[in-house]
């Protein structure tokens, strides 16, 4: 059976695998130094501790080889044997083995010996026979074992007997080898120890393991969980529902991807908003359009109608005459600005710039709009900066605006009420300002009134003529003017209109 083995392919698994692979590396790094530590500390106590028994042994040994006591050397050998419980060997002055024994097998192998051979080198016995220690490890058939050899000393004191104290060569003689002592052990103690910590290391991994699984699993799962809810919530959105903002705070990245996630949620959600308004809008021009031209065609008509068949007598003829020509100049307003907007929105409208007195602008703008305003009983007011620069722009559209600006801000003032028009430059741009005292617009409705059609409470000044276009024409004109218009108004106080107009184009003339 062939098992293949996969990359994990979630996020999920790819973390949980390297949580695991991780901690089982650092695991075995461990145990491989720890058991290499552990060994090399056993072996040096074990080393040390048996090269003094060594030369205790050799002491003993000694005693008997120099009586030449084989007997002596046996009994010795066995009891030292015994105590430490390591296997002696006494090799005598011909560095031929004389005697062995190995507790482990409690007997003594004497005549194998021989066979068995020291277990020494030739260059080590030369070693030990020059009056030093040895100490290596011997790979037996089944254990390791350690092997430590002392050399036996002829003793000063029976140099002394021999030469005699105060004896001038004493010192410069040098200490007679006449023998050796080998114990060696089986490191079996030190292999089963490192096995013991081995299976401790093992253990401790698997648990280890364990534990990192559990961790990673939960950090995993804190990972994971808010991205599979942000593509759980894309798919939403993607499926139309923009009802999808996610509720999870966090300080770390995840939490900012999901504040970015719901930000532009709900810019699209307004986006979308914004596009079914102007879809409306768009759906709603022509409703609007034939709405505008039905009341004064039904108007004209009527009253053409009634005349023609003689139901208006010669007295209300000139009042009725003055309504059906204010209903036709009202329609070919209308169809004006229709056409005006229409050319603006498909870009097909071009300016007729050229240089424009500023002051003769608003003078011609101010004057046409007197009568409607004296007519109403409306102050109108003038205020002019004494020195106002000339502008480059299309004059009849500029009037355009102006008169706009004028004649709604009259229309939609009470009687006896104030409008007052005020000019002046700043920086770079010319600053005009419309201001009246009249019924204001609701603060929610100021955003929409340059839009086509627009009209503020269509309900309370029905009376009033306006088709809802004049703004949205002057806001495109002062616009491709490189302008801006914009609206300050309040209910019951009155509305300011401003339009800014750049001052660039006449300077760099
Ligand atoms: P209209 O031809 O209806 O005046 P406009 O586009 O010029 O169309 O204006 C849009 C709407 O903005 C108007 O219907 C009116 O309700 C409101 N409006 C414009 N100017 C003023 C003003 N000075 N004071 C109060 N309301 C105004």
């Amino acid at each position: 059976m062939i098992i293949k083995l996969r990359k994990p392919r979630t996020l999920f698994g790819k973390l949980m695998l390297s949580h695991l692979v991780i901690v089982a590396v650092s695991l075995i790094i461990i145990g491989f130094f720890l058991t290499y530590l552990i060994e090399d500390y056993f072996f040096s106590a074990r080393e040390w501790e048996l090269a003094g028994q060594a030369q205790d042994a050799a002491y003993l040994v000694g005693e008997d080889l120099i009586e030449n006591d084989l007997a002596g050397v046996i009994k010795t050998a066995e009891t030292l044997a015994y105590s430490m419980n390591a296997k002696i060997r006494v090799l005598d002055h011909n560095r031929s083995p004389l005697y062995t024994f190995d507790p482990d097998l409690n007997e003594s192998d004497d005549e194998r010996g021989e066979g068995e051979g020291v277990g020494l080198e030739e260059r080590e016995i030369e070693h030990i026979f020059k009056g030093n220690m040895l100490s290596k490890k011997v790979y037996g058939p089944v254990l390791q074992r350690l092997l430590v050899a002392a050399p036996v000393i002829y003793k000063e004191e029976h140099l002394e007997e021999d030469l005699g104290v105060g004896n001038d060569n004493y010192n410069q003689k040098e200490p007679e080898v006449i023998g050796a002592v080998t114990l060696s052990v089986p490191l079996r103690g030190v292999e089963e120890t490192i096995a013991h910590i081995s299976r401790l290391v093992l253990y401790s991994g698997v648990v280890g393991v364990a534990v990192a699984a559990l961790f990673s699993f939960s950090l995993s799962k804190t990972l994971t969980r808010p991205i599979q809810k942000i593509n759980h919530a894309a798919l939403d959105m993607a499926a139309g529902n923009f009802e999808c903002k996610i509720e999870e705070k966090r300080d770390d990245e995840i939490g900012s991807l999901i504040k970015t996630f719901n930000y532009s949620v709900e810019q699209v959600q307004k986006y979308l908003e914004e596009q079914k308004r102007l879809e409306m809008l768009r759906r709603n021009l022509v409703a609007n359009v034939s709405h505008e031209l039905k009341a004064p065609l039904a108007s004209v008509r009527g009253y053409s109608e009634l005349m023609l068949d003689g139901y208006i007598n010669e007295k209300e003829k000139d009042n009725y005459l003055r309504i059906i020509l204010d209903n036709s100049v009202h329609l070919s307003r209308l169809v004006d600005d229709l056409l005006t907007l229409s050319h603006l929105e498909s870009g097909q409208l071009s300016l007729e710039k050229s240089l424009v007195s500023v002051e003769a602008l608003v003078c011609w703008s101010f004057e046409s709009v007197a009568p409607q305003g004296e007519a109403k009983g409306i102050e109108l007011n003038l205020e002019l900066e004494s020195s106002l620069p000339v502008l480059y722009g299309d004059r009849y559209r500029l009037h355009e605006v102006l008169v706009n600006l004028l004649e709604n801000a009259i229309k939609y003032t009470p009687d006896g009420g104030s409008v007052t028009l005020s000019v002046k430059a700043g920086d770079s741009k010319l600053i005009m300002e419309v201001k009246d005292t009249g019924y204001g617009i609701p603060e929610e409705e100021l955003q929409h009134i340059f839009e086509r059609f627009y009209k503020v409470d269509k309900s309370r000044r029905r009376s009033e003529k306006g088709s809802g276009l004049g703004l949205a024409i002057a806001r495109q004109l002062i616009e491709l003017h490189g302008g801006q218009i914009e609206v300050a108004s309040e209910i019951g106080k009155g509305s300011i209109f401003r339009v800014y107009l750049p001052l660039k184009d006449e300077k760099s003339l």
